[in-house]
């Protein structure tokens, strides 16, 4: 199993939230991340390398952005 990124529903683009319901920073996957495999740049990226597929991103983010596949 990988970790999938829905961009469409991701709201963390180029570089900054673009969400109207958080405030304007996203707070989720990245922080309930236990080993630090996601990191938002221009957009959210996970290193496949350092993913253990444990799920803790998928329940976090409230956008349903992520899932396990
Ligand atoms: S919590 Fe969800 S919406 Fe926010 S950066 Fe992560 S995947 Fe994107
Ligand atoms: S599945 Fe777990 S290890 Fe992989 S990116 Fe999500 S929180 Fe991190």
């Amino acid at each position: 199993m990988t970790i999938k990124i829905d961009y469409k529903k991701c709201c963390w683009r180029d570089g900054k939230c673009s969400s109207c319901s958080c405030g304007g920073k996203c707070v989720g996957c990245v922080e309930a991340c236990p080993i630090g495999a996601l990191t938002r740049k221009k957009k959210l990226e996970v290193d496949t390398e350092k993913c253990i597929n444990c799920g803790a991103c998928v329940i976090a983010c409230k956008h349903g952005a992520l899932s396990l596949e």
